[in-house]
Parts: structure tokens; C-alpha cells; sequence
């Protein structure tokens, strides 16, 4: 398949994932970008090269506690914890690294430091290795144009904490070979990193924004104390810049990245003086606010969302990266609750205007939109669209909530499904999940707490959450789920709306609406007993004791058309599927089925927790009812009603509350 598509995943890489890799450079972040593709790809080797025998000490030292801690929190067995830390060696001979397949190179941010390291690397390993640099701001151009073969280096830039923060920015430089790039996004995207493409400038991206909006917090300390600003953007982020300047030691980065800023694009960039005399800031921690006065609070909050804005726009002109790795980057990677460009969305275009004009005035020469502001939020914001030989391929790409749905991303598919059913070109959809784990994890929970205690609005809220699923079963052109993963609660139901599902082998599917007092409205009653009528003993288990079922058993009980063995091959089988389905696939059937009879169980979940008889109840009333309605528009009118019903039960207020308080509900004391 072809290099350039926006998942990465779609891509089959012609070389094998790396057997040995080495990070020079074992201070900060180096060791953490080690442990992270150590707990990724465990049989790899990991070397570990620096010129302080100490730092090599700490780095090990430091893996291993990592994953003692993942042992002692459950995330990782004694056995994979010591598989993790085998093969990990600390050395200061360069030439441990002759037969790497990756050089990632983390050390002290310099130029001609990094220069003399690639130079000798490129010495010693072989003319295939791919070699990459964690630089913060220097672009390729300037590190890698003196290698011999520049065609297998670029930059690719983490985020601390490495080994947890997912996102990494992969630089696009004109001597690059396209295919190393895609190997690249593939092999983060397969090891639960999220690759965000960015061109060659100063700072590439994310570290634009950031370094800029903590200078210009620092410019604005002379109206208003570091407590001040963290507080007065506490609603757009999780933690203020001068809390995580502490946090990070961030005051000489600032000053050197803003520095070669300004050196290259004007001095508008120049840092902040007191960033030389200040080593620690004077604030509050996050969630923690100090009164100030309005004026100094909106005059605080509009410079720093103005410098937002500003980079944003230039980001976006000059193409240096996409508006959805933008705003899902600031989220990723710098801990913002929403990104520039929703902020700008939300606050309407007058204000947003507003806000630019004013900053413009204050900071001249900073950077101004170019088009209209509508123009900026043209794109989608939770999908990838790509072509695969005449079919759309809609990639759900929500990585923080494993692609779970929420009302703006079911409006962004239904709006692609519109943009392309009429057109000849586009033979039908595949709807997939970004990454290796998830499909779909469901359905954010949104507005429901607000409507338990309302019958009338729960079923409403049902009816209108199935506007994508009713468009769905209208449809002529195919659409196919492809399972690459977990697939739950409303990921299943949108799955099983497809008119065919393909699945990798170790995907499941589970309805575990149960397990928190509630009901699987939008379909789930319904439509598995319509299509698979035979399976239905199968679905009484997943509806009334949230069942897994396993994709293997799925194909032999016919509701997986096919299993495929890895991304690539699961997105070829889709395809494939749409093309067989094409002019052949039926909607979903009308009159009354006749299913197997509910034998009466224990409210128990396989995994021990007791469920709500009185919910369960509900499911097997809505199930038997919708099974006898005469139309299949009628039988979902019955699951909506279902959800309104199962609303109002002091089970769902338990298991609602359960869920957002983080606990497990106790369903005892309620029926
Ligand atoms: P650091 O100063 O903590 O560590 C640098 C390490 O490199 C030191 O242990 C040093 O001994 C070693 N080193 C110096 N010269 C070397 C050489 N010739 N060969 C091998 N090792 C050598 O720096 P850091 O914060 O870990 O940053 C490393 C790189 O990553 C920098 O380019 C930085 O801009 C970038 N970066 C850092 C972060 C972060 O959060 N720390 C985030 C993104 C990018």
C-alpha cells in the first residue's frame, strides 16, 4: 500500500520492526524513550550510550524502577517486567552500536555536538540503519545535511514524560526517503505512539506553540504575578506554563529556542530577559487558582490565548503541520484540555477577532491570519479519510478516549458518508480504529447523567445518538467496520450497523452497559437478533452479563465475515468485503423473529460482579418485544424506550455515579 496515507497503519513496511536499537544521550529523556520501546517491543535489544558513567547508572536504574512500579500497579506481570528490562545495556564505546537497526540520539541540545555524534555513528553502523535525532528545535537540515546517506535520518521529536506521553513529532525534510518516513509513523503507531507530521522549521510544531505561549506568559509579568497567568488559563489547560516551567527546568529551553527563533524569523521571538535571572517561579499548582482582578484576568487570559491563536494560523499557512495533529498534539503533548483551534471555534469568530486584533497591536510582528477565520477550522477533527482503491477509509482517531464516540465525531463520520455516497469515484466506506487497541471503546457518556430520572429525554437522547446509525441502514453504497481492536457498547452497536465486519484474530466485542446499571439503547437489543438470529443465546450473554465475544467465535457464528491478521491485511479484507457487498447488501429485516427464550440467570457478570436483576429485566422485556415488532423501525423505537426505562432506575443513578466517581458501583443496595 501505498506511503502517504494519514493512518499510518495502512501501511505495510517493506523493512521488519527493529531488533536493536540505541538511544544516545542517557540524561532527562533519553533513558524514558528507551523504556518506552523496551515495554513496546520487549525482545529488542536497548543500548544505552553516553559519556557520563553516571548518567548510564541513573538510566538503568531508572528503567528498572519504572517497571517495578508498573508490577506493583498491576500494569505489567513479574515476567514481562523482567523481559522489559532484559537486553537493556548501559555502555560509553560507540561502537556497541554496529549492528543497531535505529540510532535515536537524545543528547545535550547542540549543534555541533549532534553533528560530531552523526558523524561518528554514521562510521559505524550499517548504510541501512535509520537514524534519528530527539532534538527540540534544530531542524534536520542543519543536523543531518553533511551525512553521507541523509536519506535515512530525520528528526523525531518525544514529549516527557517519553515512556507515557504519546505523542512524537516526525520531521519531513526534503532528503528523506518518503519510505523511511512511513516506517517510521508506522512503527510509533504500532507501538501506542501517536506520529504527528511536521515540516523542517525552528522548534518543527507542538514546541512553536509551547515555548512561545511560556514567553509571552513571562513577557506579561510585569501586569501580572506567575500565580496569576497559571490561574488565568486554568480553563483551557491542566496545568499553567510557569508550573510546568518548574516542573521541566524549563527557563534556559526557553531562552535558547526563542533565541534561534528570533535569530530566524524576527525579533518578536526574542525571549523573555527574566528567563536568565529566574530558576524557579513563584505559583500555584493546578486545579489551585489566586483571586485577581477581572481586568488584569481577561487582559492575562486574551494575550496568551492571542499568542495561541497567532502560532496557530502561522502553523496552518505555512503547512507546517495539519490542523487535527495540531490541536490533538497540544492535548497529547502539552497537557491543554482543548486544543488552539477548538478554543478559537468555541469562542465564535467576533471574539476570536477580538482577540487577534489586540494582540496584534500588542506584539507587532507576531504572526496574523492570512485567510478568513472559517477557513482555519475547515478539517476533520476526529478522523483520518483516506482512498484505498476507490473506497474510503475512515479512520475513528479519538487516541486519549480510545476512539470512543461522541456527538462531534458521529456528526464527522455521518458528514464524510454524505460528502462521498453520491460520488461514482467512491465505491464505499471501511471505518476503522486508530491504533492497535481500540476500534471504538463506546460512547463518551456526554449529557446521560443530566437525564437519569427522565424517561422522555433518556429515549430522545437515544433516538438522536442513532443518527448515524439510521443513515447507515438507509444506505445503497457498502460500509464495512473493521474491527482492528476492541470494539464496546456503542463501538459495537456502530459496528454491527455496518453492512459487513471484518476483524483482526485478537479483536473482542462486549456490551458491558450492564455493569453500570444501564441498557444498550441505540441498537444492541435489536439488530443481533435481526441479523444473526441464530447467535441469540450468544447476545443474551453479552446483554445481560457483558459478555466478551472473541473474534474468532464471532466468524463461526457468521457475524465476522472475515479475520485478517494484521492492520493491513484486515484493511485489504475490508475493502475486498465492501466490493463483494456492493449492490447486494440488504438493510437490516423487518417482521417478527423468532429467538431463543431467555433461561433465567444469576445477575452475576463473568468477572464476579453483581448486576441489577431489575435491569436485566429490562433488557429481556425490550429484547422479547423488540424481536416480536412488525418492522425493524418499531424495534428499535423499543430499545430507545428501553434506555428511557433503564434511566430511571436507582440502578443506573448507582452505576453512573459509580463511573464518574471512578469506583465500582454496588448494585445491592438497589434492587
Ligand atoms: P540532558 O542534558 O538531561 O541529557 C543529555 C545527556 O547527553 C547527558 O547525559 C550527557 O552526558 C549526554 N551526552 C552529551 N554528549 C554526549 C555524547 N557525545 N555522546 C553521548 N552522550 C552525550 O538533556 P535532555 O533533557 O535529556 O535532552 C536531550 C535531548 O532531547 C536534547 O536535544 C533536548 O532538546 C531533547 N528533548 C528533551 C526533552 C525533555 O523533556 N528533557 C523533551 C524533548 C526533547
Amino acid at each position: 500500500m501505498s506511503r502517504t496515507y494519514s493512518n499510518p497503519l495502512l501501511y505495510r513496511p517493506a523493512r521488519p520492526a527493529p531488533r536493536h536499537v540505541a538511544v544516545i544521550g542517557a540524561g532527562t529523556i533519553g533513558p524514558d524513550i528507551g523504556y518506552y520501546l523496551k515495554s513496546a517491543l520487549p525482545h529488542i535489544r536497548l543500548t544505552l550510550v553516553d559519556v557520563a558513567q553516571p548518567a548510564l547508572d541513573r538510566a538503568l536504574q531508572r528503567c528498572d524502577d519504572y517497571a517495578r512500579k508498573a508490577v506493583a500497579r498491576g500494569k505489567m506481570s513479574e515476567a514481562e517486567a523482567a523481559a522489559v528490562n532484559a537486553g537493556i545495556v548501559g555502555t560509553l564505546d560507540y561502537h556497541a552500536l554496529a549492528d543497531c537497526d535505529w540510532v535515536i540520539e537524545a543528547a545535550t541540545e547542540n549543534l555541533s555536538l549532534k553533528q560530531r555524534i552523526f558523524a561518528d555513528v554514521e562510521r559505524i553502523v550499517s548504510p541501512h540503519a535509520v537514524i534519528t535525532s530527539n532534538t527540540s528545535s534544530l531542524p534536520a537540515q542543519r543536523i543531518f545535511a553533511e551525512l553521507e546517506r541523509p536519506d535515512r535520518a530525520t528528526i523525531t521529536h518525544f514529549f516527557a514524560p517519553a515512556w507515557r506521553n504519546p505523542a512524537v513529532e516526525v520531521i519531513a525534510w526534503e532528503k528523506l526517503d518518503p519510505d523511511v518516513l512511513a516506517y517510521l509513523r508506522w512503527i510509533f503507531a504500532v507501538t501506542g505512539k501517536v506520529p504527528l507530521l511536521t515540516s523542517d522549521v525552528v522548534c518543527f510544531m507542538l514546541d512553536r506553540v509551547f515555548d512561545n505561549w511560556c514567553n509571552e506568559a513571562a513577557l506579561l509579568l510585569d501586569r501580572a504575578t506567575a500565580a496569576e497567568v497559571d490561574s488565568a488559563v486554568a480553563a483551557y489547560v491542566h496545568a499553567g506554563p510557569f508550573f510546568v516551567l518548574n516542573l521541566a527546568r524549563g527557563n534556559p529551553i526557553i531562552t535558547e529556542t526563542n533565541t534561534l527563533q528570533a535569530e530566524e524569523e524576527g525579533e518578536h521571538y526574542r525571549p523573555a530577559p527574566i528567563f536568565r535571572s529566574v530558576d524557579t517561579w513563584l505559583t500555584v499548582a493546578p486545579g489551585k487558582q489566586v483571586e485577581m482582578g477581572p481586568e488584569t484576568a481577561a487582559a492575562t487570559r486574551d494575550r496568551l490565548l492571542g499568542v495561541l491563536f497567532s502560532q496557530s494560523v502561522d502553523i496552518l499557512d505555512r503547512g507546517i503541520g495539519s490542523a487535527a495533529d495540531l490541536d490533538l498534539g497540544c492535548k497529547l503533548a502539552l497537557g491543554f484540555k482543548h486544543g488552539p483551534l477548538e478554543l478559537m471555534r468555541d469562542l465564535g469568530e467576533p471574539k476570536s477577532h477580538r482577540i487577534f486584533e489586540r494582540f496584534a497591536a500588542e506584539r507587532p510582528g507576531m504572526p496574523t491570519p492570512a485567510r478568513p477565520l472559517a477557513d482555519y477550522q475547515q478539517f476533520w477533527r476526529h478522523l483520518l479519510v483516506d482512498d484505498v482503491d476507490g473506497v474510503k477509509v475512515i479512520t475513528l482517531r479519538r487516541p486519549e478516549a480510545l476512539n470512543a464516540l461522541h456527538d462531534e465525531m458521529t456528526d464527522e463520520i455521518l458528514a464524510v458518508i454524505r460528502l462521498y455516497e453520491a460520488d461514482p469515484a467512491v465505491r464505499g466506506f471501511v471505518i476503522v480504529g486508530y491504533g492497535t487497541k481500540a476500534f471504538c471503546a463506546g460512547g463518551d457518556i456526554g449529557r446521560f447523567p443530566s437525564m437519569l430520572g427522565d424517561r422522555e429525554a433518556s429515549a430522545q437522547y437515544a433516538r438522536d445518538c442513532s443518527r448515524l446509525l439510521v443513515h447507515l441502514d438507509a444506505m445503497e453504497k457498502p460500509v464495512v467496520a473493521a474491527l482492528n481492536g476492541i470494539a464496546i457498547g456503542g463501538g459495537f452497536e456502530l459496528a454491527m450497523r455496518c453492512h459487513g465486519i471484518v476483524a483482526l484474530r485478537p479483536a473482542w466485542m462486549q456490551l458491558p452497559e450492564i455493569t453500570l446499571g444501564i441498557v444498550p439503547g441505540i441498537g444492541a437489543m435489536v439488530v443481533p437478533y435481526r441479523r444473526w438470529p441464530d447467535a441469540a443465546a450468544v447476545f443474551h450473554g453479552m446483554l445481560r452479563c457483558a459478555d466478551r465475544l472473541e473474534a474468532p467465535r464471532a466468524f463461526e457464528l457468521g457475524i465476522v465475515d472475515r479475520l485478517a491478521e494484521d492492520y493491513p491485511a484486515l484493511i485489504r479484507a475490508a475493502v475486498e468485503r465492501v466490493d463483494t457487498l456492493a449492490g447486494r447488501h440488504t438493510g437490516v429485516q423487518d417482521g417478527k423473529v423468532r429467538i431463543a427464550a431467555f433461561e433465567p440467570i444469576e445477575p452475576k457478570a463473568a468477572n464476579g460482579q453483581l448486576l441489577s436483576a431489575e435491569v436485566i429485566g429490562i433488557i429481556e422485556t425490550a429484547v422479547a418485544e423488540a424481536a416480536a415488532a412488525a418492522t425493524f423501525s418499531e424495534a428499535l423505537e423499543v430499545g430507545y424506550r428501553a434506555w428511557g426505562d433503564s434511566a430511571c432506575t436507582a440502578a443506573a443513578r448507582e452505576g453512573i455515579t459509580a463511573f464518574q466517581q471512578r469506583r465500582k458501583p454496588d448494585f445491592t443496595k438497589t434492587s
